[in-house]
């Protein structure tokens, strides 16, 4: 999020440049400053005004190496300086809120659960923010320098303004969460739609790392996807969500939250699913589900034994959400769809019912060697917002902060 209105170009150059040699050093570290040079394609005296400030700033650290090859005297390496930076990542979902400490490695330092039910007399934002105090109170014995707030939620938001215009579960309208905390706590805050910050996770540490091409599918109590085309995450900078679960698979289905009818989200979010599977249960006595309560592990395990109805149920999902990726994969020619969802429990089941629609449904050359994994994160964890705080040191946004104290 940037305030202070855009940066001129050179301040614009040097945050690019510093953002890609910070990464760089993140990358490949301990690497030499003439290694260094040649990877950013930058004068050695740029690299050496750029990490001269680093190291002033504590951001990076000189260590001796022994270069491949080299049966000489250690060469003098840099390497990142990340225990001495925290940023606080926090997620908040359906009745919860997951405040994580974290260092600039994305270490976690301490992580803790906190309720945030969606009924109370104080506001959300009074109530988020309370929770953000009480957290650095309690844990200020462990805080080291704190460099920012990454906040994941579901819901429409304008990333840019830090404002949270609508969310599932909970009654707001246009809350100032960004602005708000920034006032409160003097650091930089970073918001954006759980999905895409965990699409960015899974790229920078996860399952889609050294892949170019990804599509992210996450089946949940909402259904989302997030697009790495050519490396670059789609929309990132916007914080616009690719609505999947907004595209109607049912003209005559039920009425939605966003106002429409038959929405994907209300035949395949899991709470749409487990309505399915409790109402199909009335009319088949003989299903193994009768036998413990109804959840979404004991539909997956009651499909993993073979039971024909948790099966079927399984597998409409798959085939709902398969339909709409088909598509999505003769738009941007994956190398991977992701499917992050609590029903990676029945993956077995699940991903072959998406991979099926897609080689069906999509062009046959885009879609013959594309594989269908789980994610590496679950949705519920830190780890994305972790992955804001990465990005803003890549990009340079966060890390110019950081270099001007
Ligand atoms: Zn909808």
């Amino acid at each position: 999020m940037i305030l202070e209105g855009q940066p001129g170009h050179i301040d614009r150059i040097k945050q690019i440049n510093a953002g890609a040699v910070y990464r760089l050093i993140d990358l490949y570290g301990p690497i030499s400053r003439i290694d260094l040079s040649r990877e950013a394609r930058l004068a050695p005296a740029s690299i050496t005004k750029i990490v001269r400030e680093m190291l002033e700033a504590h951001l990076v650290q000189e260590t001796e190496f022994e270069e491949a090859g080299s049966r000489g005297r250690p060469a003098i390496g840099l390497i990142l300086d990340t225990v001495a930076w925290h940023h606080l990542a926090v997620r908040i979902g359906k009745g919860e809120m997951t405040l994580a400490l974290r260092d600039l490695s994305s270490r976690l330092v301490v992580e803790e659960q906190r309720p945030l039910p969606a009924e109370a007399d104080e506001p959300l934002l009074s109530r988020i923010i309370a929770e953000t105090d009480a957290f650095f109170i309690r844990h200020q014995h462990r805080l080291e320098r704190l460099t920012a707030i990454a906040i994941t939620l579901p819901g429409i938001l304008d990333v840019k303004r830090g404002i949270v215009h609508r969310m599932p579960f909970y009654s707001i309208n246009d809350m100032p969460l960004g602005p708000a905390l920034e006032q409160r706590t003097g650091l930089p805050v970073y918001i954006h739609h759980d999905i895409c910050a965990w699409t960015l996770a899974e790229a920078l540490f996860g399952a889609s790392r050294h892949t170019n091409d990804v599509i992210q599918v996450v089946i949940d109590h909402n259904v989302g996807a997030g697009v790495i085309t050519g490396g670059q995450m789609l929309h990132g900078g916007s914080g616009t969500l690719i609505e999947i679960g907004h595209t109607q698979v049912d003209p005559y289905g039920q009425l939605c939250y966003c106002g429409n009818h038959g929405c994907l989200e209300t035949v395949a979010s899991t709470t749409a699913m487990l309505e399915l599977a409790a109402q199909r249960m009335r009319t088949t006595p003989h299903s193994v589900l009768h036998q413990r309560p109804l959840t979404l592990d004991s539909l997956c395990d009651a499909a993993l034994t073979g039971d024909a109805l948790a099966r079927d149920v399984i597998i409409d999902v798959g085939h709902s959400v398969g339909r709409i990726v088909a598509i999505m994969v003769n738009l941007f020619h994956p190398q991977k769809i992701l499917i992050g969802s609590p029903l990676n429990r029945a993956m077995d089941i699940l991903h072959p019912a998406i991979a099926d629609c897609i080689r069906r449904q999509s062009l046959p050359d885009y879609s013959h060697s594309i594989s269908v994994e789980p994610t590496h994160f679950h949705n519920t964890g830190t780890m994305p917002g972790a992955a804001l705080v990465k990005d803003a040191l890549y990009n340079g946004t966060l890390l110019v902060k950081l270099l001007q104290g």
